[in-house]
């Protein structure tokens, strides 16, 4: 029996039961009245694509519930090892040791994703780049460890995208130089977090939130209210610039203070700059708002290269974004469609 209907047969034992056997009555309805509250389902697991995967969701059904968190774990952890450049066996180890040899096999799923990537990279005018990774696999930002001026300098020419070469027909993947690389830690999050939600969305899922680190996307409402995510200050992790209520979107946020370490005052961090491969520090966080978690993770590193009135710039024009950007002075930055009221006039 469902969670709803034993909660109505609690009600109906109590309509119908004697003064007498109230006391027993109450005490069952309770017992199955709290479990009810439990259709509130929600999972964290850590280390899954280097990062915590949350989700939360409203089930009728809590086994049926349950199982759709597993359908979604199970996918997160797939594209983890099909992406992952951490792990020598992926799809995408395999394309960044032979791509510049020859046209490399990938299956749909990542030449769908590749194919993403590219878009976002004409959209935001070369900011998004996944072949950063030509020079950002010197960076280490655990081991405080950075390429030298002169190792830069003789990678930065395989960063561009136009160097990735896919061909539709027959699902291939060539690099046109030697010495590209590619990495999805940009984008790959924020797709997984697509899939997660379109698997709970076929399952009947009305109400759901699926996130992957900085990347999260919302279906429904909370208890009838909107979900209130809020955006941390840079430096201040406890502390919040400011809360969202949102309903049926996707949010990502870009910080310089995920992965970094700072040395003689200067920020290396994880976000790099196509133009230079040094870290790109325009910004200290942009947080993005769209449809989809695979364009909010697309675009939410735009700022930090192009600059915050760029990227604004950028947005507006597409139509369905949104965003918020801290500048490095902690000024903050909004698209039109997320701008403060402005601040009623003084009573003189
Ligand atoms: P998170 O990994 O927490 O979701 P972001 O969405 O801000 O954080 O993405 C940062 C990641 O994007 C980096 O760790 C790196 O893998 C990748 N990356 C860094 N610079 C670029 C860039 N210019 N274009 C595309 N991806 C990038
Ligand atoms: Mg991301």
């Amino acid at each position: 029996m469902s969670r709803a209907l034993l909660r109505r047969a609690a009600a109906a034992v109590l309509a119908v039961t004697r003064p007498g056997a109230c006391a027993l009555a109450c005490v069952l309805a309770l017992a199955l009245a709290v479990p009810a509250q439990a259709e509130w389902l929600s999972r964290t697991v850590d280390g899954t694509m280097g990062t915590r995967i949350v989700v939360e969701l409203w089930s009728e059904d809590r086994a049926a519930g349950e199982r759709a968190i597993d359908a979604v774990m199970a996918k997160m952890r797939h594209i983890d090892t099909n992406m992952s450049t951490y792990k020598p066996d992926s799809e995408i180890s395999r394309v960044n040791a032979h791509a510049a040899e020859g046209p490399v096999k990938i299956d749909a799923e990542l030449f769908g994703l590749l194919e993403t990537a590219l878009e976002y990279s004409r959209i935001t005018e070369g900011a998004f780049d996944i072949t950063y990774a030509s020079v950002g696999f010197m960076y280490d930002f655990r081991a405080h460890h950075r390429p030298t001026e002169q190792q830069i300098d003789a990678a930065l020419p395989a960063v561009n995208y136009h160097h990735v070469l896919l061909d539709r027909a027959t699902h291939t993947v060539r690099f046109s130089q030697p010495g590209v690389r590619i990495d999805l830690g940009g984008i790959a999050k924020g797709f997984a977090v697509d899939c997660g939600i379109e698997i709970l969305q076929k399952r009947g899922i009305k109400h759901a939130l699926v996130s992957a680190g900085g990347d999260s996307r919302i279906i429904g409402d909370r208890f009838g209210k909107p979900w209130i995510v809020g955006i941390r200050h840079p430096d201040r992790k406890d502390e919040v610039i400011a809360r969202l209520p949102l309903v049926d979107t996707a949010i990502s946020t870009s910080g310089d203070y995920e992965r970094y370490y700072d040395e003689n005052g200067v920020r290396y961090h994880h976000i790099i700059d196509p133009r230079t491969g040094h870290s790109a520090s325009a910004v200290r966080s942009a947080t993005v708002l769209a449809p989809t978690a695979t364009r909010t993770d697309g675009l939410s590193k735009t700022a930090f290269v192009l600059g915050a009135e760029e990227a604004i710039r950028i947005y507006e024009q597409l139509g369905d974004v949104d965003a918020i950007i801290v500048k490095p002075d902690g000024k903050v930055l909004y698209t039109k469609g997320l701008e403060p009221p402005p601040p009623p006039p003084a009573n003189h």
